[in-house]
């Protein structure tokens, strides 16, 4: 069975928020961040709620382990020029460990970093040190190395980036990635060879170091090094090369998460209103692309 999902909010109740908004899309796992994605404040966490959300779940048949939680990405463990930051995000990245452990998430999806005015080889260096501290640590949860597009000064849009930061890190139990598919389209990896891609990637690293998909379709052409997500079948990469790798046999067991973007009440509209997922993930199961879903969306959702 396919496991899909999406991005969803971390709300009022927390996850017990997330899971609602899951299962509201027919979803069989999902994605979340503990508050914001752009900053760093976080609440303490309700355990009342966290057992709430597990009932849920049960009920609904979600298995926890598939459910991802993802760092915030303004933390930059590439960069040592401010000593200060860096062991900032050190510190929240091994708080954020901890709180998924009380989640009971064994998954952090993480931005490896940017090396900013200093080398790619510095910056990937610093990394590894940054990660060879956290998973010193005492939790359990493993992180998960993002494939970026290769925006600016971004580490881990290579093959041999990402697996040379998974490779030099000692707690190998502790440490896996996570394929972006719109973020590999725009580092340059062509998605209808999907195969070939994971041939060469598997030189590497162990195919299960691969614990998550993000399923995105592309606004930007091949190699562009861009970074914007567009809405399944209404990209560059398309939707009958997104649905190969959502049903790819070789990772057939492992999560897939939409980050796909809120449909606009046109399509030049620039506030974002309506969430695809469900029906994304329909056409997904059903194996079909509606091309006239965004309209349905909005038809459905402007109610
Ligand atoms: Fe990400
Ligand atoms: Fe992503
Ligand atoms: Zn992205």
């Amino acid at each position: 069975m396919l496991i899909i999902g999406s991005h969803v909010s971390y709300g009022k109740e927390g996850i017990l928020s997330s899971v609602k908004e899951a299962l509201s899309y027919n979803a069989n796992t999902f994605m979340f961040y503990t508050g914001a994605p752009t900053n760093t404040i976080r609440k303490e966490i309700d355990l009342d709620i966290v057992k709430k959300a597990k009932e849920l779940m049960d009920e609904n048949n979600i298995n926890i382990n598939n459910i991802i939680c993802h760092a915030p990405y303004i933390v930059n463990l590439a960069n040592k020029t401010d000593m200060d930051k860096w062991n900032f995000s050190i510190d929240f990245i091994k708080n954020e460990l901890h709180r998924c452990d009380i989640l009971g998430i064994d998954k952090l999806v993480l931005h490896p970093g940017n090396a900013v005015k200093i080398s790619k080889e510095e910056g990937l260096n610093n990394i590894i040190e940054a990660l060879n501290i956290i998973l010193s640590d005492n939790s359990k949860c493993m992180i998960l190395l993002e494939t970026m597009a290769g925006k600016g000064s971004e580490c881990g849009s290579t093959i041999e980036e990402i697996t040379s930061l998974v490779n030099g890190t000692k707690n190998q139990d502790r440490i896996g990635i996570c394929l972006d598919t719109c973020h590999l389209n725009d580092a340059g990896y062509d998605m209808t060879s999907f195969d070939d891609f994971l041939d060469k990637l598997t030189t590497k690293i162990d195919i299960t170091k691969i614990k998550c998909i993000h399923l995105n379709d592309s606004k930007n052409d091949l190699d562009s090094h861009k970074d914007r997500h567009a809405n399944l079948g209404k990209g560059t990469i398309g939707f009958a090369t997104l649905l190969n790798i959502a049903y790819n046999e070789r990772l057939k067991d492992i999560p897939k998460i939409l980050e796909t973007p809120y449909i606009g009440e046109s399509d030049d509209s620039k506030e974002r209103l309506y969430p695809p997922y469900k029906y994304e993930i329909n056409m997904l199961k059903n194996k079909k692309y509606n091309p006239d879903y965004l309209d349905e969306i909005r038809k459905e959702y402007s109610k």
